[in-house]
């Protein structure tokens, strides 16, 4: 079994690390559609990726992390317009406000998240809504009773808000250690990293890797979405990003 999991975060045509232009997110769908994959939210997706290879088709889930406005302005009328519906992790404390958590990266614009009612409309449409914490913590720098408020809380507040079961998680910065694994395991039932990767049978399903779709916003790498192409390039760019990660590191430690 593979699943491929597609990470989104905002969608505009201002140019960001963490946005992909609405024209080429429907150029990713229809390439997904052209490849015959079947499109799917995460829970749903993993529970019937191996039926669905067994059709001859691939099993996609998109998934859009932090909860951005733009999500039901743009991805969910796209998707919709596919026959397909997709994920949301909104960070439960930061619902209804802008993207103003301490620790965003610099040069990263400003935008509205989706407030409750909104989610309520994705979730009536079919969209999963799953967790990304309460406040967009790294998770390994809290304490127990830390974590606890993070993952116990945001389920409890969107449990609550949406009167539905919440499955699935995504980590913040995608950081987890054995200890958050373990407590996400104890609290939800799937749970996504940014690790770039393509999820397999063997796969951990508290430690699913993800493609970032940034790495596909541009017309010619658009094209590997799902072709034979496609696991290559991803290799290819997890090794770029952890060159980048390496080089940042002996910058910052040279610079300290
Ligand atoms: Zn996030």
């Amino acid at each position: 079994m593979r699943l491929l999991i597609l990470t989104y975060h905002n969608l505009h045509d201002v140019g960001s690390p963490v946005s992909v232009p609405p024209g080429m997110l429907r150029q990713h769908l229809q390439r997904l559609r052209d490849a015959g994959c079947t499109v799917l939210p995460l829970s749903e997706a993993l529970n019937r990726a191996a039926a669905i290879e067994l059709t001859g088709t691939y099993p996609v889930a998109l998934t859009f992390d932090d909860g951005y406005a733009a999500v039901l302005e743009h991805a969910a009328p796209l998707l919709a317009s596919y026959g397909w519906r997709g994920t949301v992790f909104p960070i439960t404390d930061y619902v209804g406000r802008s993207n103003c958590w301490p620790g965003q990266p610099s040069g990263i614009p400003t935008d509205h998240l989706l407030g409750w009612s909104e989610l309520r409309e994705l979730a009536a449409a079919g969209w999963e809504v799953g967790a990304h914490s309460r406040t967009h913590p790294d998770l390994t720098s809290l304490d127990d009773h830390g974590l606890a408020a993070e993952l116990l809380g945001a389920k409890a507040i969107l449990e609550d808000h949406l009167g539905l079961a919440v499955a699935a998680f995504a980590y913040p910065y995608g950081r987890y250690d054995r200890r958050v694994r373990s407590h996400v395991e104890r609290t939800y039932s799937v749970a996504c990293t940014t690790t770039m990767r393509i999820a397999r049978g063997a796969s951990d399903r508290y430690t699913l890797g993800r493609v970032d779709a940034w790495y596909f916003s541009r017309s010619l790498p658009a094209r590997f979405l799902a072709s034979p192409g496609m696991e290559p390039y991803v290799a290819l760019c997890r090794v770029a990003r952890s060159g980048r990660a390496v080089l940042s590191e002996v910058t910052q430690s040279v610079g300290r």
